[in-house]
């Protein structure tokens, strides 16, 4: 009993706490890329009941419409707030304004660029990103001389590239 009530009272329910188990949530598309890292998590609140419960809102903006995987990252961070000692979680999805490419954190582009995946090149209101034409870097040998095969790649957020230096595929993150 007495170590129970201490391992509540250590417990730390607060929104930075929040922020941080967030940093654990991850993409199922992309294991490499946190909720944060991805620029999902757009805010979190404390929200007070008038019985005087508290809980927590999570306002998250998926990286794409009808992306089958936020589901499973809205069921995902529910379950890491939970599991640590945070009650009443809402999720609440907004879609404007919608999201972009841009929000992806600098570290997010580097551990992408680790995982085999090409991050998104340029910034989504310069249309000259969006040309069929870009120049994409091959992740695994930095070439430049790379042919576009599909417009959709594992995922519909994912060109499939082909390096012509070191004939490899590889996964583009489209720019949006
Ligand atoms: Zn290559």
């Amino acid at each position: 009993m007495v170590n129970q009530i201490r391992m509540i009272i250590s417990q730390d329910i607060s929104v930075e706490k929040a922020w941080q188990l967030l940093e654990n949530v991850f993409d199922p598309e992309i294991p490499v890329l946190s909720v944060i890292d991805l620029g999902v998590i757009r805010d979190v609140h404390l929200i007070k009941f008038p019985i005087g419960e508290e809980g927590f809102e999570v306002i998250i903006t998926p990286t794409y419409s009808g992306c089958p995987a936020m589901d499973v990252i809205s069921t995902n961070i529910k379950m890491a707030l939970l599991q640590n000692g945070f009650k009443n979680i809402k999720i609440i999805q907004q879609l404007s304004p919608a999201w972009t490419t841009d929000w992806m954190t600098e570290k997010a582009k580097e551990k992408l660029k680790a995982y085999g995946i090409t991050p998104p090149t340029g910034k989504s209101f310069d249309k000259k990103y969006l040309e069929e034409d870009l120049k994409v870097e091959c992740p695994q040998c930095r070439s430049k001389d790379t042919t576009l095969l599909s417009q959709f790649g594992s995922t519909a957020c994912k060109a499939l590239y082909r390096c012509n230096d070191c004939k490899e595929p590889f996964d583009y993150f489209k720019c949006h």
